[in-house]
């Protein structure tokens, strides 16, 4: 039913996907309000800065950013500036026996590095590489663009198309058997199974479907913005201002109460035909939405989450790049720590982002900005103060031994975020990164869909539903669920 006063939409939580899903509403020239209980907007995509030193504290990683651009200009406009450059390495590894591998983006060199450094066939690489891109093409339009819990979805051709060739997409293997089955060096194993920390996941029991992730780096491409992570927030934050929508931060939304089909928030008398909760919805069916949502625990199994150390370094280091990675020497057992015994190994493999090395304002002369994550269990009643000061020190004694200096030394500043930090400042169920974890071959049906079944004009976005968790992924979750909306109230 088509109205002719502009529709009223609330979107409460201001994460990537709130801040898209209220340039879409607005551009379609619905009114929108976002609550965000922050004093700022971007959820994930935080910032901390101390004496000359600027952190990214979330994503460090950016892939896809044409689904940035389509927002920046959306409306036909190209009046917000956000520049990034396309990485040549997309990241550096480190084994304890000082093998070291950097991770070209071109695919020759890639081979070749993988050759020397590894001994694994050229051929290899090129087969996990070709199918990766494979198992893209038959997912990425079907489980990825559209909603999985609309008929209309299924009934399209496309659809079938997939279904037909889902034997290819690897839904019934494992993604470590498979990758085991690819390489012949462990380590080439070890690399590839890394790619299901990408979205929380554990590679000895999530499907081999996973595999697909390689193909965004190596087959798409990774980047890395001009002005830091906290530049594509910014920059979607300006847009939606332009395009009209209304901002309330500092503003925690504790109940949203619906009558006579319509939304109100709190105890305000303001009447909302339409709101998208970017709330992660575990939480939120706990909270704000108790009356209105409800999920099944059965359903959910929260993905990893992460330590993250953020340190000043007063020197720099040649060999560093990035982003660097030092493997565990068991990784098997790192992610049974994390998914079986709900703690944090004692040898984690280290993830090292260095912004400093693109942005060089970031740190003072001759220091680097270091983001140094592990990843860890989501929250379950650890012992986090023991366990951050046990993995601190096991970090230092690793990147101390792997780069011959004392690393601890050469700390100026530190900042450090927890899994319960994660949980308390961005309302994410037990911390997790990436919202539900892909461990099942059926979570991607078992995630929460982009709409309520029970409540006309109730939607949902972000992380913690469809498709699922990082930057690009709640992105086409704020696309599908808007589109869904412009087909619920026919607006354009
Ligand atoms: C340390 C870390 C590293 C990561 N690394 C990467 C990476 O390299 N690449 C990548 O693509 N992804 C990465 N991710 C994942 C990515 O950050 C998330 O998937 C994504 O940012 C989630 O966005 P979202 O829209 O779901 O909302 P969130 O960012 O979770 O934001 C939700 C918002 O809702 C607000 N809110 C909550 N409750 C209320 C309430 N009651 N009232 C009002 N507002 C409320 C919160 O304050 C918050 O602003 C990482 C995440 C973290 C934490």
């Amino acid at each position: 039913m088509k109205s002719s006063k502009p529709l009223n939409s609330a979107v409460i939580g201001s994460g990537i996907a709130g801040l898209a899903s209220a340039i879409r509403l607005a551009s379609m020239g619905v009114k929108v309000t976002v609550y965000e209980k922050s004093p700022t907007y971007g959820g994930k995509l935080g910032l901390w800065q101390r004496d000359g030193y600027r952190f990214d504290t979330g994503p460090s990683l950016f892939t896809m950013p044409d689904y940035v651009i389509d927002l920046l200009t959306i409306d036909g406009l190209n009046n917000v500036s956000f520049d990034y450059d396309e990485l040549d390495v997309l990241c550096n590894y480190f084994w304890e026996d000082k093998t070291r591998l950097s991770a070209f983006s071109d695919r020759e060199k890639l081979k070749q590095e993988f050759k020397e450094k590894l001994g694994e066939k050229p051929e290899n690489i090129d087969h996990f590489l070709n199918d990766s891109r494979q198992k893209y093409q038959i997912t990425n339009h079907v489980f990825l663009e559209k909603s999985l819990h609309k008929l209309s979805t299924y009934l399209r051709w496309e659809t079938l198309k997939s279904f037909l060739r889902i034997s290819k997409v690897g839904v019934f293997k494992k993604m470590h058997v498979e990758n085991m089955k690819q390489f012949t060096n462990p380590k080439s194993i070890q690399f590839f199974d890394r790619y299901a920390t990408y979205n929380g996941s554990n590679p000895y029991e999530s499907p081999a479907t996973l595999n697909v992730i390689p193909h965004y780096e190596f087959g798409i491409g990774a980047y890395f913005p001009k002005k830091g992570m906290r530049s594509i927030v910014d920059a979607l934050y300006e847009k939606a201002l332009k395009l009209g929508v209304q901002f309330k931060f500092s503003t925690e939304i504790n109940q949203l109460i619906k009558s006579d089909n319509v939304y109100k928030v709190d105890n305000e008398d303001v009447n909302y035909e339409l709101v998208v909760c970017n709330i992660d919805i575990a939480t939120a069916s706990q909270g704000p939405l108790k009356s209105l949502v409800k999920v099944q625990n059965n359903h959910y199994s929260p993905s990893s989450s992460a330590l993250i150390f953020y340190w000043g370094i007063k020197k720099e280091f040649k060999e560093l790049d990035l982003h660097n990675i030092f493997f565990s020497a068991n990784y098997q057992r790192e992610f049974e720590s994390i998914f079986k015994r709900h703690t944090i190994d004692n040898d984690p493999t280290i993830y090292v982002q260095i912004s400093s090395k693109f942005k060089k304002n970031d740190a003072p002369s001759e220091c680097e900005n270091w983001f140094v994550m592990v990843n860890a269990p989501y929250v379950e009643g650890q012992d986090w103060n023991n366990l951050i000061s046990e993995t601190k020190k096991n970090i230092l004694m690793k990147l101390s031994r792997s780069l011959g200096e004392n690393i601890q030394e050469l700390i100026e500043v530190e900042h450090i975020l927890s899994p319960q930090l994660i949980w308390d400042k961005t309302g994410s169920y037990k911390g997790a990164l990436y919202g539900s974890s892909s461990n099942n071959r059926m979570s991607a049906f078992l995630r929460h869909s982009n709409f309520s079944r029970h409540h006309k004009g109730l939607y949902f976005c972000g992380g913690s539903v469809h498709p699922g968790g990082g930057i690009p992924l709640c992105l086409l979750s704020a696309k599908i669920t808007t589109d869904i909306i412009n087909n619920d109230f026919k607006i354009c």
